[in-house]
């Protein structure tokens, strides 16, 4: 055990730092691997890194974190992805999807997804590299500050980013500039090379940049943002990219905002699990129509490319605004 009430270095998160992102630089800070930290400070059957940290931080870390860092418990809450209950999402559950979340599908140790997206820039500014809480966000897919698209892989070598895993099987490293590396390969993630964001519609691109730094700010209550206009995108989402619920949705919508289709995932998975190039295209698709509400709606109703039935489908908690609306296409009828 390290002496002291504090640990000899105790860097605070910092702006909208994972807790995950913070514990490996805490480590680093004091001279050690990630492991052999926290092996040292919580003991060997405290396992951490078979779980996603960040979206289920056991309460024995938060509150270490909190008393050997000199950072508030709140502060430390405040890096895990429990900020955006009430928010992204109505409850937290432990298991399953989250909605707008973005699943890192670990399956022992190893991490099968792309659940951690980046903005080289971002991660290029600053003293040192660190991951934001925001890069977990499903609909998060572009960076408001830089207007370029985010990546959820090294660009090298196609891996996704699990930057704890960088120091396993090499016992000499404890260099802390090591975040920005691709575990596998070593690409430096900060020189990815970036591509700007194609906004193609004014409006749509304006509401959903002003979300992503309501996200940037930790999803900070807003007076002028209700959060439930997420879960209606979320929803329409969910039915852009239904074959089975509405099939001719999306291609209407291509063609009134003269987008060309793009390959989609044909199974049937969540749409936090698509590949972020299918989230961002549906995402912009999904902005176009929720905009103008409900005139947007209401003419592709009419146009009979989306059904009463599956507006609500699967809609656990949908907001009366929205409802409402249905309703009333429903006796329009
Ligand atoms: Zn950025
Ligand atoms: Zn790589």
């Amino acid at each position: 055990m390290l002496n002291g009430e504090l640990w000899p270095a105790h860097p605070h998160p910092y702006r909208d730092e994972l807790l995950s992102s913070w514990l490996v630089r805490v480590a680093h800070a004091n001279g050690l691997k990630v492991q052999t930290f926290c092996a040292q400070e919580f003991g060997n059957d405290h396992q951490l890194w078979n779980r996603d940290i960040d979206r289920m931080a056991p309460a024995w870390l938060i509150e270490s974190m909190s008393a050997k860092t000199g950072t508030s418990l709140k502060r430390v809450w405040e890096t895990t992805l429990l900020g955006y209950e009430g928010k992204l999402y109505d409850k937290y559950h432990p298991a399953g999807q989250l909605r707008w979340i973005l699943p890192l599908q670990i399956y022992h140790r190893k991490r099968r997804g792309y659940g951690l997206q980046f903005c080289s820039k971002c991660l290029a500014e600053g003293c040192e590299p660190y991951y934001r809480r925001s890069w977990r966000v499903a609909f998060y897919t572009f960076c408001p500050k830089h207007d370029v698209m985010l990546w959820d892989r090294c660009p090298s070598c196609g891996n996704g980013v699990v930057f704890h895993r960088l120091e396993l099987g090499k016992p000499d490293l404890i260099d802390g500039s090591s975040l920005q590396c691709c575990w596998f390969c070593g690409f430096d993630l900060c020189s990815a090379p970036t591509v700007p964001v194609n906004k193609w519609n004014d409006r749509t691109f304006l509401s959903w940049s002003r979300v992503l730094r309501l996200i940037d700010r930790g999803a900070a209550d807003s007076r002028d943002f209700d959060y439930s206009k997420l879960a209606v995108l979320h929803q329409f989402c969910a039915l852009m990219v239904s074959m089975r619920c509405a099939p001719k949705l999306i291609a209407y919508v291509q063609e009134k905002t003269n987008q060309l289709p793009i390959p989609l995932v044909k199974r049937r998975i969540a749409f936090e699990l698509r590949p972020l190039v299918e989230r961002h295209h549906v995402l912009g698709l999904s902005w176009w129509l929720i905009s103008r509400w409900p005139s947007r709606l209401r003419a592709a109703w009419k146009y009979r490319v989306v059904r009463y039935n599956v507006l609500g489908k699967d809609f656990n908690a949908a907001p009366e605004w929205y409802l409402s609306e249905v309703k009333r296409l429903f006796s329009d009828n």
